[in-house]
């Protein structure tokens, strides 16, 4: 499927690791660093795709925590912000709307990830917590990981007072300016802790979309507050017909 080809935060000087995001004519996002996966299939809801994914998806109960659980022991309801799975009977799922969607796969082992990182969950360091389970529960090797971080707020605005600025001085130990507000550049945080956790900077794809910014594709809490929708983005095996 083609359409057009979007870069947004800015491409890396050799060309990579912030790569390509394709807007399909589906409406839906992907990541070129995973569609060449031929095993995979993945995708960032917009609002030009309100009804994708069709048919079911596992998801859970989104509570800005750092809890990852593995998709054959999701529960009614449960409550988390990451989901792993080995071949999942359903894509995984998550919800955003302004809070960092992140979707991982494995080349290696074919297990995949779906991660909602908001700013709690950034700093509780949910995307580490999730490669790391991927290790502890299917044997994946953080360096055949592919992540690919969809849209969310962005730097240009996600300001912040300086009760969460503070939060993220671990991240950014370089910052001088994070003991007042502050803007954070949440999608540089998780690709930070996804480097620490082990992926290669050329297996991270950063869309550098804003959801704020751009309400004509993304729904904006920030923006829309309670008249605001949510954007799945999910991640499964591919079906074969
Ligand atoms: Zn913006």
């Amino acid at each position: 499927m083609s359409g057009d080809a979007l870069s947004g935060g800015g491409v890396a000087e050799d060309g990579r690791g912030f790569g390509v995001f394709h807007l399909d004519t589906d409406g839906v996002l992907r990541a070129q660093g995973l569609k060449e996966l031929d095993w995979l299939e993945h995708g960032f809801g917009t609002r030009q795709s309100p009804a994708w994914p069709e048919g079911p998806v596992i998801r859970v109960r989104q509570v800005h925590s750092s809890r990852v659980v593995a998709a054959d022991q999701v529960r009614d309801a449960e409550e988390a912000d990451a989901l792993i799975g080995l071949d999942p009977a359903h894509p995984l799922s998550v919800r955003t709307a302004d809070c960092l969607p992140i979707l991982i796969a494995d080349e290696g082992r074919r297990a995949v990830a779906a991660v909602h990182a908001g700013w709690r969950g950034t700093v509780a360091g949910i995307a580490a917590k999730t490669v790391a389970a991927m290790v502890r529960h299917y044997g994946s090797r953080p360096e055949e990981l592919r992540a690919a971080i969809g849209p969310g707020i962005g730097l240009c605005c996600f300001e912040v007072g300086r009760e969460v600025s503070g939060e993220f001085r671990g991240l950014f130990p370089e910052r001088t300016d994070l003991e007042d507000r502050a803007r954070i550049d949440l999608a540089e945080a998780n690709r930070r802790l996804l480097v620490k956790a082990g992926l290669s900077a050329e297996k991270i794809w950063i869309s550098g979309l804003c959801t704020r910014c751009d309400g004509e594709r993304f729904h904006s809490w920030r923006r829309d507050r309670e008249a605001s929708g949510r954007m799945t983005a999910a991640i499964g095996r591919r079906v074969r017909n």
